[in-house]
């Protein structure tokens, strides 16, 4: 909106209004403009109102009419800022879940964090493990291929040594962990395909690893608690954990 020294009132490509002293009318010409008959036209037309009666009652009121001005751009731009904001909630509230789960959020933190191997075929029973065996429930994750063994200074591991350790740093931080479980399983291929241990090695392998994953994951943080387990297939087809020492 542009308030010209003439006294016109012009919204830019759209209405202008010349000089009168019949505020009602300049409204209703504003009201009836479709434009400004919708959205933020009730804001410019009470906007519009405040100026219009200062500006026609006095012949020398071009200070007030200044402050004003300023004062509808500020509301505009407000209103604007409302009005977006409200278009986004709206669009929120149309998008249609996929799924919702059925299971409660809980906000707070359990202060411990799980670093164990990517293997989705021994998730559920790592998430027993951490859940009712150390009844740490909503700990938090950092599953990668191998799991501690990356933590171990293997050479040719070094790039995800770098990565993990940073993570690990980050959780500590960020969510204060005061715990952190270290978990290997029974066969796993990150040994044997990447780090080209023999299965006869294999199990040895892990569980010195898994020491010195502890010893790595303590110099991170000197106040850490750090458990280490190593998981083993039984011949019932279940998965036992053996703490690792
Ligand atoms: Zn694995």
């Amino acid at each position: 909106m542009i308030i010209s020294r003439s006294g016109s009132i012009r919204f830019p490509g759209l209405v202008v209004l010349k000089r009168t002293t019949d505020t009602e009318r300049a409204e209703k010409s504003i009201s009836g403009n479709n434009q400004y008959s919708d959205g933020l036209a009730p804001c410019f037309v009470t906007c519009l109102r405040i100026v219009a009666a200062k500006h026609f009652a006095a012949t020398n009121a071009r200070k007030k009419l200044r402050v004003l001005r300023a004062s509808v751009v500020n509301i505009s731009r407000s209103a604007y800022a409302t009005d977006t904001a409200e278009s986004e909630l709206m669009e929120n509230l149309k998008r249609e879940a996929f799924f919702t789960s059925p299971v409660p959020f809980e906000s707070a933190r359990i202060q411990a964090a799980a670093v164990y191997c990517s293997d989705g075929r021994f998730g559920r029973q790592f998430d027993d493990l951490l859940q009712h065996g150390l009844q740490l429930p909503r700990y938090d994750r950092l599953a990668v291929p191998g799991g501690a063994a990356c933590l171990a200074s293997h050479f040719t591991a070094y790039r995800e040594e770098e990565g993990v350790a940073e993570q690990l740093r980050f959780l500590i931080s960020a969510h204060q962990l005061r715990r952190v479980v270290l978990i290997a399983h029974e066969g796993c291929a990150f040994y044997t395909q990447r780090l080209r241990v023999s299965p006869l090695q294999l199990e040895s392998q892990q569980r010195e690893d898994l020491q010195k994953a502890v010893r790595r994951v303590r110099s991170l943080s000197s106040d850490l608690d750090v458990v280490a387990f190593f998981a083993r297939k039984t011949w019932e087809g279940l998965v036992q954990f053996e703490l690792v020492e």
